[in-house]
């Protein structure tokens, strides 16, 4: 289980706002320097989308179907995407296949959830293809790209 190191306290709160709020921005960019531990908070965040009983401080229980789910890497509606072996960038196809799985209904929980990782590696064209899909109305997808 990902867990926050200290100095994203901070970035915590802003992101447990928005489950008060119940307004889940559909896509967040965790941006920063390299080494801050931006992927192990979005996974903490993933992982708060996920879970069925979140606790008091909207992160996630660690003991739910979907936790268990999560920790094991098998959650059906956790999605990660990153470049492939010996290459450096994610590319279109990587994300059109992405795509064509979204358009799935969330098999498990409320909300599913795509990780990408490291955002800077899609290519042009990825990136292009990832923009319009945002820009199309779909269902509870929230997209976390960090790098
Ligand atoms: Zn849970």
């Amino acid at each position: 289980m990902s867990s926050l190191y200290a100095w994203q306290l901070k970035d915590w709160a802003l992101l447990a706002s928005y489950f008060k709020q119940q307004r889940i921005p559909q896509a967040l960019l965790l941006a920063g320097q390299g080494g801050l531990g931006q992927e192990s908070l979005a996974r903490v965040f993933a992982q708060a989308l996920l879970c069925h009983q979140r606790q008091a401080n909207e992160q996630a229980c660690g003991q739910c179907q979907a936790c268990l789910l999560f920790n094991a890497d098998t959650h059906p509606d956790f999605f990660v995407v990153a470049p492939e072996e010996g290459v450096k960038t994610i590319s279109v196809d990587t994300m059109r296949n992405l795509m064509a799985r979204l358009t799935l209904k969330p098999q498990y929980s409320a909300h599913r959830v795509v990780l990408i990782q490291p955002a800077d590696a899609m290519n042009a064209n990825a990136y292009n293809a990832f923009l319009k899909y945002l820009e199309e109305p779909t269902e509870t997808h929230g997209f976390i790209a960090s790098d």
